[in-house]
């Protein structure tokens, strides 16, 4: 919170307490300058929010000591509720066993932060089991919290996107089973997870086209 959301914040309060907003004007400077420091870490829509729970609970004038205890206990919270970890599916490229780089702990920090700070959602148990997700139909990659932008960049530096395998050769053709389009893997009907193979069906049509295709044929 900066200065000037420091004076915002004590406007609103003005409005629901009079008794809180110093009246003369270089107490208030001081109110201000003091509010702002105790208040540097907590952003301003967190503390309007604290300030109404407060006055839901108490008939007190609030102090900038009541908002920053909910501010502390909202990011213990929060940590606690973050397994510390990124989604590990998506990230098959980084063993955290092997990977020794600064980095990687640079940006578990930096997420670590976001968490803390309410930019990112923690990622909880639910997003650690993709199976879950796909079973209850909704696919987890709607459910998912996007990596942290740090990370995105850090991890593009260090570890380069590999070259995708070309898969199966019957990719090349649309497949009639799940209606995967050339080029693309075949996907299960059920949970729509996508296969290592693809579906017989397809490498039929494959076959059919190479028998059939004077000009691709190698047979
Ligand atoms: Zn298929």
């Amino acid at each position: 919170m900066t200065l000037d959301d420091t004076i915002d914040l004590l406007s609103q309060i003005a409005l629901v307490d009079d008794r809180v907003v110093k009246v003369d004007e270089a107490e208030q400077r001081a109110q201000v300058t003091m509010w702002a420091a105790v208040l540097r870490d907590v952003p301003l829509a967190f503390a309007g929010e604290a300030v109404g729970r407060h006055y839901a609970e108490s008939a007190w004038p609030i102090m900038p000591r009541d908002i920053a205890a909910r501010w502390r206990d909202q990011v213990r919270d929060r940590l606690g509720r973050s397994l510390g970890t990124f989604e590990p599916t998506d990230h098959p490229h980084i063993d955290p066993d092997d990977d020794k780089g600064d980095a990687y702990v640079a940006a578990l920090r930096a997420q670590r932060r976001a968490i803390a700070g309410g930019t990112d959602e923690p990622v909880g148990l639910r997003e650690l089991l993709p199976a879950v997700g796909s079973r209850l139909g909704g696919g987890r990659a709607a459910e998912l919290v996007p990596a942290n932008e740090t990370f995105r960049e850090v991890k593009a530096q260090h570890y380069p996107r590999r070259e995708q395998p070309a898969g199966p050769p019957e990719r090349a053709v649309h497949c009639p089973v799940c209606g995967a389009s050339a080029g693309r893997p075949c996907r299960l009907r059920g949970s729509g997870r996508t296969m290592t193979g693809t579906h017989p069906s397809r490498r039929d049509v494959y076959d059919a086209q190479r028998t059939t295709d004077p000009q691709g044929g190698t047979l």
